[in-house]
């Protein structure tokens, strides 16, 4: 049974957060506050077309309402207790982050390649094969990439370990995924944001297209694709050791106590998507010593609303884009692995489209509506005869 928060096919799973911005945390990492997420063949019937014809058997649709943070609540057709406010009755910034966690008990190792509206969120190289940069052509679908020794963009050899090219000025990543593939124990399976030209991580935030901010927005404009997607690379072997028998929940916290991540406080410390029905603090550290706390206060959930004037009309979903928001600290561990090792084809494709949330709300408001019907023509008729 999948969380509201998960984009799930079979075992796969992710876990989408979307906490309040946090204005203090320095380069910190947010926590987790686990954000409604719609499957679009839930709700055929009122979804753009465009997105049923991108629906295939190994690509999901994934919808989710984000307030817009630039206007006024009420102008975007919310509710007051619907979403946190500032001081000037606009919906207060987010982050939002993927939790991978769920695919650590996989009996292989996973590759995600992510990919924000066409533009791989670790390289910026495109992802559309109609789109070159430099000697990089793009591929036309999402595929693992490494880049051990020399630029893809110049072919122009690395000069040191960071894997700087001295005609981008870039630092490249290893790869252009994020795997649970690697062998440092302080490792975590989640990704925060983009990766900029100095390797620092930005984090994914929303702005509304009218602002212009959006990041494939300003490289790629009207070509870039609907939303943010991930798609799930599966080893061709399984790992090479049994799987802990720990469940994953004892295995996060007798790990990150061991390690003395919450500095002897001994403070409860959950794991992520792993409790019961109502949130849980949740922290996170990549560093030691830094644990911080979830943002708190927020007492509602995107989608999840009550007693708002029902629109009779559903008309198109405002577009929301991904922009580059606060830089927080955040590490992209190298693949231990070699890229024949992968399967050639993801698992699925998780496409996430962002939409104004009243909109959102609207859809979601009364569950799914595509309706699930008996196999084979006529099943199940009462006759008259
Ligand atoms: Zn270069």
């Amino acid at each position: 049974m999948s969380k509201p928060n998960e984009l799930r096919h079979d075992n796969l799973v992710i876990g989408v957060n979307f906490p309040v911005k946090s204005t203090n945390a320095g380069t910190g990492l947010v926590g987790g506050f686990p954000w409604p997420v719609h499957n679009a063949a839930d709700y055929k019937d009122r979804v753009p077309a465009a997105w049923l014809s991108a629906m295939g058997p190994r690509h999901v649709i994934f919808f989710l309402g984000a307030p817009d943070p630039t206007r006024h609540f009420d102008e975007q057709g919310l509710a007051e207790h619907e979403v946190e406010l500032d001081q000037n009755g606009c919906p207060r910034d987010r982050e939002m982050w993927f939790d991978f966690q769920g695919m650590n008990t996989l009996d292989r190792h996973v590759a995600v390649v992510l990919g924000v509206q066409g533009l791989n969120a670790l390289t910026g190289l495109p992802t559309s094969s109609e789109h070159k940069r430099g000697l990089y052509n793009g591929p036309g679908c999402p595929k693992p990439e490494q880049y051990p020794d020399v630029c893809p963009v110049h072919g122009t050899p690395f000069e040191d370990h960071r894997r700087m090219c001295s005609d981008c000025g870039f630092e490249w990543p290893y790869q252009n995924y994020v795997t649970n593939s690697v062998t440092d124990p302080m490792f975590r399976f989640w990704w925060d944001g983009w990766r900029g030209a100095d390797g620092k991580i930005q984090q994914f935030a929303m702005r509304p297209a009218s602002a212009g901010v959006g990041v494939a927005q300003q490289v790629l404009g009207e070509d870039r694709a609907l939303g943010l997607s991930l798609a799930v690379f599966l080893k061709k072997r399984p790992k090479p050791a049994p799987v802990s028998s720990y469940r994953h929940s004892d295995f996060l916290e007798s790990d990150i106590v061991s390690k003395g991540f919450l500095g002897g406080g001994g403070k409860k410390v959950y794991s992520f998507g792993m409790g019961g029905e109502e949130e849980e603090e949740v922290y996170r550290s990549p560093t030691l010593g830094t644990t911080r706390e979830a943002t708190r206060g927020d007492t509602t959930r995107g989608g999840v609303l009550g007693g708002r004037p029902s629109v009779s009309r559903i008309g198109a979903p405002s577009r929301m884009e991904f922009v580059a928001g606060r830089t927080v600290f955040q590490k992209l561990y190298s693949d231990n692995s070699t890229l024949d090792e992968w399967r050639d084809e993801p698992e699925v494709t998780f496409t996430l489209i962002p939409v104004d949330m009243a909109w959102a709300a609207e859809v979601t408001k009364y569950g799914p509506t595509t309706r699930q019907v008996a196999t084979g023509p006529f099943a199940g008729l009462k006759s008259v005869g």
